[in-house]
């Protein structure tokens, strides 16, 4: 019945594999690392199983110089061997004199290779401490395919073996692998520190990090070592992590019904990190500010963001590290599902934060990029591992997070956790594909798991479902036509989960929330009780909902009335149905003003999105009237809110106090609030005077109006607090201030930093930053064109297409972002051209938004305005 095949099992990949004739078992790795010199040099001897004779065994290797090479046979026979190397598939073969027959034998060489500077594979990392002084350390970073790097392996996530791994270091530096040190022998200047052998895991799992580092007591956590490692001067913002390292652990533990599966975590900040963490095994690395905080000067978001990555991380010790993917295609669900868990596991840990609300925003970010032609399906078959590079993006993070959260609420919050916990038992230790959690899945709950996941995760692009009458049905949702030359990803005929339930206003009972697939055909809603209908019940649903006009204006009456997640949805689907030319901004706006007074800032965001993007198109003869609706809008919740925070609120509110601030204070131009954001700003010591700092929860957005003041000295105030900054979050809040100045010359001064001063691990979002700013977009993207090689050459790869990803806010002149449109078609990104796809199509949305609404806007504005006398 599903279209689709179910994932292969012949893969794809089956080509680009390592013969499976030479099977490993325990690898004995002796590592070190001469930061002096940027090198490392190794010793590994392998226990391996000949499974059939071989006249070579195939291994890969990259980047590494190999001698040495010897295999001694059971009888104890040593045998050496001669080396070659495939550069291409990054693979090395050993050739022995003879055939080598079947049997256990252990192989062993010695290996060197270069600790580079592209956060990739053994690499360093610098920082300097209080005293000035600098220092580095070498650290690990293998996923995906970057063990190859370090040492010769099997690199293939599904060659699971032990790891009994040996790190010879400095005496004074701190040693740290993913298992507990077993023994240390010091000889001279340096020790050899043992770790105890690792369980069955992958090549990609394995880390070590060498450096002046400081760590945390350790706290027993159930019999769980815990503590956190970090660089000097961090110690006092270890707190709110070991607080979620140990919630998490305990959570997860409970969740899966299985032990931790290690010996112990270290949670370890390392100053420079190409991605957000890393979940190795017992030792997850991560970029500081996804660890260090002050919970006492951090805003609510920041901390959310530190909570969120440890229980990521953590949730991956059991599924990605115990249960791995058997190959790529399966990173998806490995993310998707540490996104899951992650978003349950900080539920529970703060329930005041409305974990699934804020998640709403998320949902709305990878629905966005989904709503394009050049959007993909979840789950796609990978044949070279680096294929699997693009599904590091937010249609596998949030949208198949988004997902699952369907599926769970579809089946039931206890049957998807006994499913949950089926599939890591029956698996663990071992390797799988998606289908086999469909399986268990399906088993637990009876319903048709892989028949609804399957439209989900194996076609792109996601249903708008609209009502009318009494019937539900389906089309595929997209912003705009399939662009000339191209062919659409967006799929068809999706198996719905549906919720549905009456709203139940003026004396009608709110109704029970009925829940069936919808399929192919028009359907008849069933019977949910009298009142206002609601779809999308509980708002989990992935997909647009499109309602009748009169059903709309009956809901926007009702709006309090509607669950926070539904009413956020609600105004996010209708603010993409305008941008996809179903409706108009003014019946947008005209709901928006409904909003009246909620304080929770998920129904808002949709908002000011569309209020951002209209300022990005509006004629200067409308402007005016754009600033007084949005002092419509904002205004009277600014009245509420103001900008400090009131006793009693609930969690979220900040994030909405922050919000009216800078749409008024910024777009809305409203001299009060910049007059008041200044006075804050100058007695703050960031502003250079004596009193309170700002609260973090309102600080970027105060930072964001004082810039558009231009004042002189400002920028330098700015500047200065950056490299003084306390906190990693603090860091990067004054960074990013500095690239909302409305001014070319800063934006150039900006530009510069991003390339010189500023970590790598951060200047592409500097440079991103300056792209989206209105008035240094264009600057900043011829800047980016004349430097292209040498800006491509400073940032990681994996950056390479978030530095051009926000063109789409060029849409204002569409002339100019036809140029950038056509550098782009002339210097492709290789690590992700389908992302690159997708911020071109989504330009040319927001164009065709400007084109249909620019000469209406006065209009639009009008009746918002005459609403609010
Ligand atoms: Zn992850």
């Amino acid at each position: 019945m599903p279209p689709f095949s179910p994932s292969a099992t012949t893969s794809p990949s089956d080509a680009f594999r390592l013969p499976r004739t030479v099977e490993p078992l325990v690898y004995r790795l002796e590592v070190e690392p001469d930061v002096g010199s940027a090198s490392f040099s190794g010793t590994v001897s392998i226990d391996i199983v000949i499974h059939e004779a071989v006249t070579e065994i195939v291994l890969n290797a990259a980047e590494l110089a190999i001698s040495d090479v010897e295999v001694r046979t059971a009888e104890g026979e040593v045998v050496g061997c001669t080396v070659t190397f495939d550069d291409v598939l990054e693979q090395a073969s050993f050739h022995p004199p003879a055939e080598l027959p079947p049997g256990p034998c252990v192989l062993s060489c010695r290996s060197t290779g270069t600790l580079n500077d592209k956060l990739r594979g053994f690499y360093r990392s610098t920082f300097t401490d209080a005293e000035g002084q600098s220092h580095t350390i070498a650290t690990t970073q293998l996923e995906s395919v970057d063990a190859r790097r370090a040492f010769p392996c099997w690199d293939e996530p599904d060659r699971k073996a032990v790891f009994d791994i040996t790190l010879i270091v400095e005496r004074n530096l701190e040693a740290i692998s993913n298992s507990p040190i077993a023994d240390v022998e010091r000889s001279g200047e340096k020790k050899r520190v043992h770790f105890s052998p690792t369980m069955k895991m992958s090549t990609y799992l394995v880390a070590f990090i060498v450096g002046n580092l400081e760590t945390t007591d350790t706290v027993d956590v159930d019999g769980v070592p815990l503590r956190v490692v970090f660089t000097s001067g961090k110690r006092g913002l270890t707190d709110f992590a070991m607080d979620i390292g140990a919630f998490s652990l305990r959570f997860f533990a409970e969740y899966f019904d299985i032990p931790y599966p290690a010996e112990k975590v270290d949670l370890i900040a390392i100053p420079d990190f190409a991605a957000g963490a890393m979940e190795n095994l017992g030792a997850i690395t991560f970029r500081d500010t996804a660890l260090l905080v002050d919970p006492v000067v951090a805003s609510r978001a920041e901390l959310e963001r530190v909570a969120e990555v440890v229980s990521h991380e953590m949730a991956h010790m059991w599924f990605g590290d115990l249960v791995t993917m058997g190959w790529w295609e399966g990173i998806w669900l490995n993310e998707a599902f540490a996104t899951f868990m992650a978003a349950l596991c900080v539920d529970a840990f703060r329930p005041a934060w409305e974990t699934w609300v804020g998640f709403a925003a998320s949902r709305e970010a990878a629905l966005d990029i989904d709503g394009v032609h050049a959007t993909r399906p979840i789950e796609y078959p990978v044949g070279l591992p680096r294929e699997a590079e693009g599904m590091f993006d937010l249609l596998t993070y949030e949208k198949g997070c988004a997902v699952l959260r369907m599926l769970e609420q579809y089946i039931g919050a206890g049957v998807f956790r006994s499913g949950i916990r089926t599939y890591l038992k029956r698996h663990a230790y071992g390797n799988t594909v998606t289908n086999d959690l469909w399986d268990a899945l399906e088993e637990a709950s009876g319903s048709p798991v892989r028949d609804i996941m399957n439209t989900f995760i194996l076609q792109g692009g996601h249903p708008l479902i609209s009502l009318s009458g009494q019937m539900v049905h389906q089309d595929p949702f997209s912003f705009g036509p399939v662009p000339e030359g191209t062919t659409s990803s967006i799929g068809s005929d999706w198996n719905v989960p549906l919720a549905v339930r009456a709203l139940g206003v003026d004396d009608a009972p709110r109704g029970p929330t009925a829940k069936f697939i919808l399929g192919a055909d028009p359907a008849e809603l069933p019977e949910v009780g009298p009142g206002l209908t609601v779809i999308n019940a509980g708002g989990w649903g992935v997909f647009r909902t499109n309602y009748e006009r009169d059903h709309l204006l009956a809901l926007a009456a009702h709006l309090g009335e509607l669950d926070a997640l539904e009413r956020a949805n609600l105004m996010a689907d209708t603010w993409a149905t305008t941008r996809a030319g179903r409706s108009t901004l003014e019946e947008f706006l005209i709901l928006a003003s409904q909003l009246g007074l909620e304080t929770d800032p998920a129904a808002w965001a949709p908002v000011a999105s569309a209020l951002s993007l209209t300022n990005r198109i509006v004629a200067e003869a409308d402007r005016e009237a754009l600033r007084k609706t949005i002092g419509a809008l904002f205004g009277p919740i600014h009245g509420l809110l103001g900008f400090d925070a009131q006793e009693g609120e609930a969690a979220r509110t900040p994030t909405l106090r922050a919000m009216a601030i800078s749409m008024l204070g910024d777009i809305g131009a409203d001299p009060g609030v910049q007059a008041e954001a200044a006075t804050l700003f100058d007695a703050s010591p960031t502003g250079g005077g004596t009193g309170a700092p700002i609260s973090a929860d309102v600080a970027s957005a105060v930072l964001a109006v004082v810039t558009q003041l231009m004042r002189p000295g400002d920028y330098e105030l700015l500047l200065k607090q950056y490299r003084e900054a306390a906190t990693p979050q603090e860091e990067v809040r004054t960074l990013q201030a500095l690239t909302t100045f409305p001014d070319v010359t800063l934006a150039q001064r900006t530009f510069d930093l991003a390339m010189t001063e500023v970590r790598t691990q951060n200047g592409y979002f500097v440079i991103a930053g300056l792209l989206n700013n209105r008035f240094t977009g264009q600057a900043t993207w011829l800047r980016l064109t004349e430097q292209w090689d040498e800006v491509l050459a400073r940032f990681s790869k994996n950056v390479h297409t978030r530095l051009v990803e926000p063109i789409a806010s060029l849409c204002g002149d569409p002339d100019f972002a036809q140029g950038a449109v056509a550098f782009l078609r002339e210097h492709p990104i290789p690590s992700g051209p389908l992302r690159v796809a997708q911020a071109i199509e989504r330009l040319n949305v927001q164009i065709a938004f400007g084109e249909r609404e620019r000469d209406r806007l006065g209009g639009a504005f009008r009746a918002v305005l005459e609403l609010d006398r």
